[in-house]
């Protein structure tokens, strides 16, 4: 457990996982937990988890079929117990365009985006951003960031799932 600078507890909050299976469960957790709207952003290294992750998400919100990197078609739509875009901004670096990011970020959905930080201009403020560090082969630390108060809270209600 992390606290900032007030000595508030659970703006970010770090969990490892010594597999991918231990990463697709967490992922899943998290997916019981969010609403209409929430936006998750996923960075890490190439091979560190990303859609992995985004696998686990879509198994907890009862998606069915297959999710895979959308790194060419950049967004994917799945529908679960919400509608789930997965979005990989990867080939948009230096590209500023905008491929209507917000109409997906207010919708009904979840959005889950990797290499964020390419779209950062377009990114809601208040978010979920998820850092996935490769440790080993197996290891992952995942260091999850709230941005504002829903998210705080949905970070409480993860950890209390999780543990400290
Ligand atoms: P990214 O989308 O970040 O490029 P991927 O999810 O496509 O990464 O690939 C991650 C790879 O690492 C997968 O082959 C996955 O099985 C493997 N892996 C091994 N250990 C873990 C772990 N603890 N968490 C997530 N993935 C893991
Ligand atoms: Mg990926």
């Amino acid at each position: 457990m992390l606290y900032d600078k007030a000595g508030d507890k659970v703006k970010t909050y770090q969990y490892s996982t010594k597999n991918a299976e231990a990463t697709m469960q967490f992922a899943e957790d998290l997916a019981g937990c969010v609403k209409a709207g929430t936006v998750i952003t996923l960075e890490g290294d190439l091979g560190a988890g990303k859609t992995t992750f985004t696998k686990g998400f879509a198994k907890g919100l009862g998606i069915k079929r297959a999710v895979s990197s959308p790194t060419f078609t950049i967004i994917k739509e799945y529908q679960g117990r919400l509608p789930l875009y997965h979005m990989d901004a990867y080939r948009l670096e230096h590209s500023e365009e905008d491929m209507g990011f917000e109409e997906y970020f207010e919708s009904a959905g979840i959005s889950i985006i990797e290499w964020a930080s390419f779209i950062s201009d377009f990114l809601p403020e208040e978010r979920l951003d998820i850092n996935i560090q490769k440790i080993t082969d197996t290891e992952r630390v995942l260091q999850i960031t709230a941005k504002g108060t829903w998210y705080e809270d949905l970070l409480k209600r993860l950890t209390g799932i999780k543990g400290d």
